[in-house]
């Protein structure tokens, strides 16, 4: 396996001065295959067919870290970005991005100047914002504006009966470029659902009535490309806008599993302290557990302020010594306690301080099961890793399974 380090920084873009861990020295650690983005993204791209993919890496790119994913994503010929938030794009912007830059969230007025300076591409959910972006817009300082029409998903965007003439009011404009009209899905990770079908058929009606030139009109999410397909996509100078696909998962492993993805990021925790107990030892906060035998018990360094979820007590096992062994007792803040089993017998035997254990990753539980020990999605998974975590992006250029080393064999630099 060639495992490259390239990048080491923390990179969350509003966390650059909190303290934390280098990588070789941190008790826990985000890796992130930087090859598994691109693979995902050509993946997405060839089931995309004529519609370009836009990549979604809003929220530090789903906890992935946004600069190093965006530079990969064009690295594999995506040329468009959707992010949630202005500062996200200017962070983007800042780090030299060229790409196109959708910022998917309703802009404030007070914002609109700093869209034209630099180069992103604005929302319009509703009339006063088109009438704000009207009064801004200058030759000189063009707004680029995708307008947005809500179809059924009840958080963003024009009423689909007011949409043609916000957009011929737009078109006319001066300094306004009329970049898209787009729509969002409330139920198309469900295979099947007509609730989608009717969104899709309202937008349909709208794209139909617009009588304005526009660069692109898009509606597809991951669950709109993995479960209703071409219809979402098949628009002249279309476009599907996908996050979760990107970072290998979808949000089931049934709907995952309908392209050949590559889940890219890998948590894990070291083994920071360990000992052998005798039977009806109770552990972590609220004594909740006893050890029913004499056993090894390893505490990890990562809890819920690292974003493991403390609903995963009770629930939950890790990845170590070449087994699966169950966290016991509640998760703490920082830690977390691992029953490694009889002390004499494998795992226990194989498990030393400083080895690493895995939370998610290859070879280990899913993001998925994680999603699913603490009754939540695995987006939350994803971007609840906080940025206290240092992340480590790496290129592993063989074929998946990636990424079953463990990271301290890694080569240094790169
Ligand atoms: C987050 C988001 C997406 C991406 O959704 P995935 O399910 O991750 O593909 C697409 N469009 C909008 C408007 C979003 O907010």
């Amino acid at each position: 396996m060639r495992l490259l380090v390239y990048f080491h920084a923390q990179s969350f873009p509003f966390a650059i001065d909190r303290p934390t861990h280098t990588v070789e020295e941190a008790p826990v650690t985000a890796t992130v295959d930087l090859a598994a983005i691109r693979h995902n993204a050509g993946v997405l791209q060839e089931r995309a067919g004529e519609a370009d993919v836009m990549a979604i890496i809003k929220a530090d790119a789903y906890g992935h870290g946004a600069r190093p994913v965006a530079r990969a994503a064009c690295e594999a010929g995506i040329r468009h970005y959707g992010v949630a938030r202005l500062p996200e794009g200017i962070h983007l912007r800042e780090a030299g991005h060229k790409g196109r830059i959708l910022v998917l969230g309703a802009p404030a007025p007070a914002q609109l100047p700093q869209y034209a300076e630099y180069n992103l591409d604005l929302t319009v959910p509703s009339a006063d914002i088109a009438a704000a972006v009207v009064r801004h817009a200058s030759p000189t300082a063009p707004l680029r504006v995708h307008v947005t029409v809500d179809t059924g998903m009840g958080r963003l965007g024009l009423a689909p009966d007011d949409a043609p003439a916000v957009m011929t009011r737009l078109a006319d404009a001066p300094g306004v470029r009329l970049a898209g009209l787009w729509t969002h899905f409330a139920t198309a990770d469900a295979p099947g659902s007509s609730f989608a079908k009717t969104q899709l058929d309202r937008f349909r009606e709208v794209v139909d009535a617009v009588d304005v030139d526009v660069e692109h009109v898009h509606a597809a999410n991951t669950g709109g490309l993995l479960t209703i397909g071409t219809p979402t996509y098949e628009f002249d100078a279309s476009l599907v806008r996908s996050g979760i696909a990107l970072y290998g998962l979808a949000a089931t492993p049934e709907l995952s599993a309908r392209l050949d993805l590559r889940p890219a990021m890998r948590l894990t925790a070291r083994v920071t302290h360990l000992k052998t107990v005798p039977a009806g030892t109770p552990i972590s906060y609220g004594a909740t557990w006893e050890a029913p035998r004499r056993t090894r018990i390893a505490t990890l360094g990562v809890g819920y302020g690292d974003g493991y979820p403390r609903r995963c007590s009770g629930h939950a096992s890790v990845r170590i010594g070449g087994a699966l062994c169950p966290i016991v007792g509640t998760i703490c803040m920082d830690m977390c306690m691992v029953d490694l089993g009889p002390p004499d017998e494998a795992p226990a035997t194989r498990v030393d301080r400083g080895d690493d254990a895995v939370l998610f990753g290859p070879a280990g539980p899913t993001v998925y099961d994680v999603a699913q020990w603490s009754d939540t999605i695995p987006y939350e998974i994803l971007c609840g890793v906080s940025p206290r975590v240092p992340r480590r992006h790496v290129n592993c250029e063989d074929e998946a399974p990636a990424l079953s080393s463990p990271a301290r064999t890694a080569p240094p630099g790169g």
